[in-house]
């Protein structure tokens, strides 16, 4: 079994970044800027931003945080949107999901201009990335994609399970895969016998947001994991995988935390300069 080290190919990816960016400013082009938008005082979502701040300063990209109170409206969030996207200073744009009960996420995500739609999650961007003419795709399912590659493992002609259809990682990761050729089942909370299919996976993603949900049973023998899980316990961050018991029967699994969570954060910052590069041409 192989550790998929998301910390070390994220930090590949970031060095690059970093080179681009140094070059562009030697060439008399500004920094790109990420805008991070949060709403409410979610603990996690306020690490999530802080680590994506502190991201973007260690590869030289600005970044601004618009902070807005739990309580404030839909129409006051779009306000804040729309100053972004009218913004010559920002490059893209974040909004940090979850948005606190009441606010409608798709509706709002839709006010981002998907010139500035860092995450890809706009019904036109995810439009595109459904008929393949995307250039920016949902963080977490090209980081996926990305830490496959550093790896070599390749999806084409290969079985691959998704766990979770959201369109933030489950249905976008499905698009990607089966884009590298792989034959792709989708699964649900609703899906009956899941390790029946399961076990048919070369490659299984898992994204549910339940702890320790996959077991050896449920694998088949010298699969790839990859746990998209973060699920806070008194026992620290744990994945949907159960990683202990699953391990021996893989070939590679990424551990939580140090997989996916990293590239993800790569790839955001990867948008990000793309975006920025998008608008000069
Ligand atoms: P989500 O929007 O809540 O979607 C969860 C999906 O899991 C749904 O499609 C749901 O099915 C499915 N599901 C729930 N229980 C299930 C079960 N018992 N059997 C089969 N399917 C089940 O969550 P998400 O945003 O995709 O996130 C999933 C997990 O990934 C969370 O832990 C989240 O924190 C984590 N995450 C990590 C990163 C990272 O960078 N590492 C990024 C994003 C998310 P239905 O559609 O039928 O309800």
């Amino acid at each position: 079994m192989e550790r998929l080290n998301g910390k070390i190919v994220a930090q590949d990816i970031k060095n690059q970044i970093k080179i681009e960016i140094e070059s562009r400013l030697t060439h008399g082009k500004k920094p790109p800027c990420l805008a991070c938008i949060i709403v409410g005082d979610n603990p996690a979502s306020q690490v999530y931003v802080s680590s994506k701040v502190k991201a973007c300063n260690a590869v030289g990209m600005k970044s601004v945080v618009r902070a807005l109170p739990e309580k404030t409206s839909e129409s006051e969030v779009i306000s804040v949107i729309n100053q972004l996207n009218n913004d010559d200073e920002i490059s893209a744009i974040l909004l940090q999901l979850p948005l606190p009960k009441g606010l409608d996420e798709r509706k709002i995500l839709n006010y981002i201009s998907p010139e500035k739609d860092a995450d890809g999650l706009t019904d036109i961007l995810l439009g595109k990335l459904f008929a393949g003419t995307n250039k920016i795709a949902p963080c977490t399912a090209s980081g996926i994609i990305k830490i496959l590659d550093a790896y070599n493992i390749d999806p084409c002609g290969k079985r691959a399970v998704v766990i979770g259809r959201s369109l933030l990682v489950g249905k976008s990761v499905a698009v990607l895969l089966e884009e590298r050729n792989a034959t792709v089942t989708v699964c649900h909370s609703k899906t009956k016998n899941l390790a029946d299919i399961t076990k048919e996976a070369d490659i299984l993603i898992v994204a549910i947001g339940k702890e320790k949900f996959v077991k050896a049973d449920m694998i088949k023998l010298g699969a790839t994991v990859i746990d998209v899980g973060i699920n806070r316990t008194d026992n620290g961050i744990v994945g949907d995988v159960d990683y202990e018991n699953v391990k021996e029967n893989c070939s590679f699994i990424t551990p939580v935390p140090g997989g996916v969570g990293p590239m993800t954060i790569a790839m955001l910052l990867s948008n990000t300069l793309e975006l920025e590069k998008d608008r000069e041409v």
